[in-house]
């Protein structure tokens, strides 16, 4: 299967899912979206009340700013793919539970794996504790950690900033490094669907043709 129809078939079992009870409360599940191919994936917390509406992500407060800090960092935010790491609202946006991180987990194991970053970016605690659990986001935010062969820049939450003003410059000046992360990940060497030219990446999801023998 080709990429693109990876991830519309990952959005498509997300929409009508309902291996947690945050599927009794959505209006709209929120898979995510970019391009297949995006060599920075956002990773936030969960719909609140307008992506539920939408279906879309960061298209509340949040996302607006979410779209200036991308803006600062020079990157257009269809270029980027961003996503949640609950895929429907918890309800009054309380912090997802265990076994709600862990249903969902599925579909963003397999988003990452489709799209093949180069640099993850989380926003905000619960995003982090996935790949950093044991990290305190006060010490470790905008500085670019391996896991697992994947470079993840932990971030404060665009919303956080925004009922804490102190925390807009520092999130602002993360962003800013963000060229510098990608960088670092490229040198290393890692090789990620942008660095493949799309044609090979088909070649690549299909099967390989069978040899022909000449003889
Ligand atoms: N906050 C998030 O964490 N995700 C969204 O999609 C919107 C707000
Ligand atoms: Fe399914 Fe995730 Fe929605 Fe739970 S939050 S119902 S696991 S898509």
């Amino acid at each position: 299967m080709y990429p693109v129809q990876i991830l519309a078939d990952i959005a498509d079992q997300v929409s009508k899912c309902e291996k947690c009870a945050l599927h009794f409360s959505r209006k709209n599940a929120v898979p995510g979206e970019g391009p297949f191919n995006s060599e920075l994936m956002f990773i936030g917390e969960g719909p609140g009340f307008y992506e539920n509406e939408q279906g879309r992500p960061f298209v509340g407060q949040a996302g607006k700013f979410l779209d200036e800090l991308l803006e600062e960092a020079g990157y257009d935010r269809d270029k980027v793919f961003i996503a949640n790491v609950v895929k429907c609202r918890p309800p009054g946006n309380r912090d997802p539970l265990p076994e709600e991180l862990l249903a969902c987990s599925y579909y963003l194991d397999k988003q990452i794996e489709v799209i093949n970053p180069c640099v993850i970016v989380t926003l905000g605690r619960i995003s982090m504790s996935k790949f950093l659990p044991y990290g305190r986001i006060s010490e470790i935010h905008g500085k670019p950690a391996w896991v697992s062969d994947r470079l993840i820049v932990p971030m404060y939450h665009p919303a956080a900033a925004l009922h804490q003003p102190s925390l807009k410059p520092v999130l602002m000046e993360d962003f800013r490094n963000l060229p510098k992360a990608i960088q670092q990940s490229r040198s290393a060497g890692r090789i990620t669907s942008m660095s493949v030219e799309p044609k090979n990446i088909i070649d690549i999801a299909e099967e390989p043709p069978e040899q022909l023998s000449l003889f």
